[in-house]
């Protein structure tokens, strides 16, 4: 089974083709980073403008590494939602276009279910499981009892990991996007900064991380009007040390309370090596539950997800018309 998955929700332009849900064929992204990098951030017009210009470029080459014709393909399938909305079109209609041309099934996607199925490309999913996914635009843990069913039994109240990240290496002057910078400079630093940690109310799964952020702006604000030096690597491990805790303790406590037998990591912010190390140490004194987390190039955005995930709602009988749409702000569950 073939499936040629699509990507297009924020800057990367993705075409991939996953085997059985499971084994990468070919795996195509496009970045536009160093196009958003002056602007500190992802402009969306000029997003959706590369996307145009990558779109048929990046598919040409996903057919190409794998030595495949469209007709060879078993379906499509494509991120809808969520993300910007110029973003997600280019890939939707060219998904719809191909679909169309070639007489094949259209899935549509939802980008989270794509982060999350990152993991079956590196390990077969065992149910009931929790994914932790921290991205750019998500905190959230899911807990999934079967394939493509997915349950949200916590969620950030306000920033997400990846955009607490962002906004924090802002404030220390490091380039768009910080969350790798932030991650290089705390492991040259120590956490000695006192920040706080969001526990909110006992036994919720849920997130908050502006708290956190605004602490580390005043906290820098303040030794600047007092002439005092913070070392930028404290500041990035304090800072890295204050979410790590707050996520691993949060998903090991819902681990255990669903009595999963895996733990997933999926999204940008898997790709932080403090946090993989802390979560791999912590997990491991589970008894029964194995830890899953994606290689670096499959946390952050990419289309093979995308293939994975829509290779399984294909299979329980998804499909999308060719009134497919963008949507924004799709939901999950
Ligand atoms: P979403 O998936 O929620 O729609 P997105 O697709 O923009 O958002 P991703 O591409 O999944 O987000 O992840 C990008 C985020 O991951 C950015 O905020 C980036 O700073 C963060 N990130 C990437 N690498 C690291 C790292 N090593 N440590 C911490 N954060 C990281
Ligand atoms: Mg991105
Ligand atoms: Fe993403």
């Amino acid at each position: 089974l073939l499936v040629l998955g699509i990507e297009t929700s924020c800057d990367e332009t993705a075409a991939a083709i996953v085997k059985n849900g499971r084994e990468i064929v070919a795996n195509v992204v496009a970045s536009q980073i160093e196009s958003h990098k002056r602007f500190g951030g992802v402009v969306p017009e000029i997003a959706s403008r590369h996307h145009v210009e990558q779109m048929t470029i990046v598919l040409e080459e996903t057919m190409k590494q794998a030595n495949l014709n469209f007709s060879d393909l078993d379906a499509i399938a494509v991120t809808e939602g969520p993300g910007l909305v110029g973003a997600l079109l280019i890939g939707v209609n060219a998904a719809k276009a191909l679909a169309f041309a070639h007489q094949l099934p259209l899935v549509g996607v939802h980008h989270i279910a794509g982060h999350i199925y990152a993991n079956r490309l590196v390990k077969e999913m065992e149910f009931p499981l929790l994914a932790l996914v921290v991205s750019g635009g998500h905190t959230e843990l899911v807990y999934m009892k079967e394939h493509g069913v997915f349950e949200v039994i916590g969620e950030t109240r306000d920033d997400a990991a990846g955009e607490a990240y962002d906004k924090v290496a802002r404030a220390l002057d490091l380039p768009y996007p910080g969350g790798p910078h932030i991650d290089r400079l705390a492991q040259q630093g120590k956490p000695i900064i006192d920040l706080p940690r969001a526990w909110l109310e006992e036994g919720s799964y849920d997130f908050s991380f502006s708290g956190l952020k605004s602490a580390v702006i005043n906290t820098l604000h303040n030794a600047k009007q007092r002439g005092e030096i913070i070392k930028r690597e404290d500041m990035a491990a304090s800072f890295q040390a204050s979410v790590i805790d707050v996520l691993v303790e949060k998903t090991v406590q819902a681990a255990k309370h669903y009595q999963v037998k895996q733990v997933l990591l999926a999204g940008g912010v898997a790709a932080n090596r403090g946090l993989r190390a802390a979560l791999e140490e912590r997990v491991s004194q589970l008894d029964g539950i194995e830890l899953v987390i994606p290689p670096l190039f499959l946390c952050t955005d990419n289309a093979a997800m995308i293939a994975a995930a829509g290779t399984v709602l294909f299979q329980k009988g998804k499909r999308a018309t060719m009134a497919l749409n963008a949507n924004p702000s799709l939901e999950l569950a």
